[in-house]
């Protein structure tokens, strides 16, 4: 067997550890570690993805709130630009300013713009009565008690039923208040109270709000001085925020996927909170992978810490998805992967212990075969030596019969008298014939056992000598032979000769009673072999029998017209297989017989002797001999 080139061997090595089931199994573990990370690296991805998208869309609200709130202060800077142009701003005045705003229109979440005073309480009387007699004969300061700074909130509009819950409100009796308000005049600045829930609340529809002051000097200066702005002081123009309808004018229903809490300060307490977008959101929140961030954020002096939250419907995008679906797909597939490779390295067992078991099936009988072929050689060879001993042992006795019947003859045919003399002629015809058979016999077994070796054969000499051995037979029938040029061929000169004999003999022999035989032998060539034939015009061979007269002992027609062994054309058949060839018959009864065989041409390594006839098919005069 020839070895495989290299690359080969390496490939079929390769495709034998893929095909092995713990290929299967490594490449299914590798291929789950590389899914695992490709759907966690993806989840990384997207995550960090949605995390970037939450800051920008959470830096959007706070933008939108702080600006808002910038932007209101200037409503209230408008106002306190209203008081320092003229005298004094009348009821009607501020009403009109306000009402100029539309506030509804405009600046949602402002409940009331409104100015107050502050009252030293023993002013307390006229400044009530005042009030009163501009047409509000139940205007109080409220609340009610004895104290050492009063104020009292003297315009508020719009001056609707809710605003006019605040209208004489000292606001300055609660602490939340009185911070921002003493800020805003301390500091000539605006500021904004904690949480509160404005006295305009009822009991519907509750919200907390704040209040952002900024104050009123006379005379429209801007005292340096604390002390200075707290004598000069005037009033507060405020405004009263609801935080609900304030945050919700800012940003409408919020931004989708993210809530949010505002509180009034660090601490995020319920009694800080001033605004929650979602009021089902809890205060508290754990490690729980929601994304969720707080800023602070400076509203007229005050901090502000806005808590932000993604939602469920936040995440709910093509890309969140894209970790999940790569994880799924690709288990999906590492198990098919899997499978596959695995139904591969199963079939391949399979293959190979078929191919496996037809080789020792085919070892066992190519075994037995040669067992056989060897045993048939044996007693093949033992036959032919057995028939060699035997027809050659036997032709002794013979030989002694027929000279013995002829010296019987010789001495005393005389007194044997005409019975005893045919009765020696039967005797010795039947040895005769029987020393034929056993000739013929030592022939058909010694075919192929001569020590001559094969060489190149020309096969016109054959034919010559042949022709010759068979002058007696040809004269005899007054037979015709046309011979064509023969070729050369390779092979015993001696079975040759045989062969070409027991042709001729027999198309001598089977002529048709009463004529003079015909026999043409021609020879025609092909690409590899010489088809040689000897062709006669006399009795010819049913077709059925164009097979079975070549084995051995077999005869046609009856031994009395034509005496004969039935070994000729076994031992033809014999000489042509033995030199690589074959042999048959085209005959008809009556139509004459063509035996031809066929023999290989020489190879063209061995070359032809100088003096050999020309290979080409020449036209031969018919001959007789
Ligand atoms: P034998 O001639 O001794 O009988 P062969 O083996 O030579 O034995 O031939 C076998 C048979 O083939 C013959 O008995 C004969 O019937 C037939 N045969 C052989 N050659 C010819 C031929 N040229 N024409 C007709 N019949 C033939």
């Amino acid at each position: 067997m020839t070895d495989l080139p290299s690359h080969n061997r390496q490939e079929n090595s390769l495709v034998r550890l893929i095909h092995s089931s713990a290929a299967a199994r490594i490449i299914l573990v590798l291929a789950v570690a590389l899914t695992i990370s490709a759907w966690y690296f993806s989840k990384q991805v997207v995550q960090r993805a949605e995390a970037e998208q939450f800051e920008i869309l959470t830096n959007e609200i706070e933008t939108a709130v702080h600006d808002r709130m910038v932007v209101y202060e200037q409503v209230l800077w408008g106002g306190v630009g209203l008081f320092n142009a003229s005298e004094d701003v009348s009821r009607k005045e501020w009403a009109q300013y306000v009402d100029a705003l539309d506030l509804d229109e405009h600046w949602p979440g402002i409940q009331g713009l409104g100015f107050a005073v502050p009252v030293d309480p023993a002013d307390l009387e006229a400044h009530t009565a005042e009030i009163r007699a501009e047409g509000f004969p139940d205007f109080t300061v409220r609340p009610e008690s004895e104290r050492d700074e009063l104020t009292s909130i003297i315009y508020l509009e719009p001056f609707d039923w809710r605003n006019q819950r605040a209208f004489g409100f000292d606001m300055w009796s609660n602490d939340l208040r009185r911070e921002a308000m003493t800020r805003a005049r301390d500091d000539n600045t605006a500021a904004t109270s904690g949480v509160i829930t404005l006295v305009q609340e009822t009991d519907d529809d509750v919200q907390k709000g704040f209040l952002t002051y900024v104050p009123v000097y006379a005379g429209g200066i801007e005292p340096t001085t604390s002390a200075a702005r707290r004598d000069a002081l005037e009033g507060w123009v405020y405004a009263a925020f609801r935080s609900d309808d304030l945050m919700e004018g800012i940003l409408g229903d919020g931004l989708a996927g993210i809530e949010y809490e505002i509180f009034d300060g660090p601490d995020l307490t319920n009694e800080s909170l001033l605004y929650d977008s979602n009021l089902k959101f809890a205060v508290d929140s754990g490690d729980d992978g929601v994304l969720r961030r707080s800023d602070t954020l400076e509203v007229q002096g005050r901090q502000w810490t806005i808590r932000y939250e993604a939602t469920d419907d936040f995440a709910t995008g093509a890309a969140t998805q894209l970790p999940n679906v790569i994880g799924i797909a690709g288990l999906l597939i590492d198990v098919l992967l899997f499978y596959v490779i695995s139904s591969l390295g199963l079939m391949q067992k399979r293959a190979v212990t078929l191919a496996q078991d037809m080789t020792a099936e085919l070892r066992v009988r190519s075994d037995e075969l040669e067992e056989q072929a060897e045993r048939l050689n044996r007693s093949n060879a033992e036959l032919e030596q057995f028939a060699y001993i035997a027809s050659h042992d036997l032709q002794e006795p013979l030989r002694n019969i027929t000279s013995y019947s002829s010296m019987l003859s010789n001495k005393y045919g005389q007194t044997m008298g005409e019975e005893g003399q045919r009765w020696l002629g039967y005797l010795s015809a039947g040895s005769n014939q029987m020393s034929d058979l056993i000739r013929e016999l030592l022939h058909y077994s010694t075919i192929g056992s001569e020590s001559s070796t094969p060489d190149l054969v020309a096969l016109d000499d054959v034919v010559s000598s042949a022709v010759g051995s068979l002058a007696g037979a040809i004269e005899e029938g007054g037979a015709l032979l046309a011979l064509e040029d023969m070729p050369v061929v390779f092979g015993h000169v001696d079975q040759l000769e045989r062969l070409f004999l027991n042709l001729l003999a027999n198309a001598l022999k089977y002529r048709k009673a009463g004529t003079s035989p015909h026999i043409w032998v021609s020879a025609v060539e092909s690409e590899t072999e010489w088809r040689i034939s000897v062709r006669d015009d006399g009795i010819g061979i049913k077709p059925e029998y164009h097979e079975r007269i070549f084995e051995i002992f077999r005869r046609v027609g009856s031994r009395a017209d034509y005496p004969g062994t039935g070994i000729g054309l076994s031992i033809c058949r014999k000489i042509v297989e033995n030199h690589g060839g074959s042999i048959g018959v085209d005959s008809s009864l009556g139509g004459g017989s063509e035996f031809w065989f066929e023999l290989p041409r020489p190879a063209p390594d061995r070359p032809l002797p100088s003096d050999s006839p020309p290979t080409s098919k020449l036209a031969g005069s018919l001959t007789s001999s």
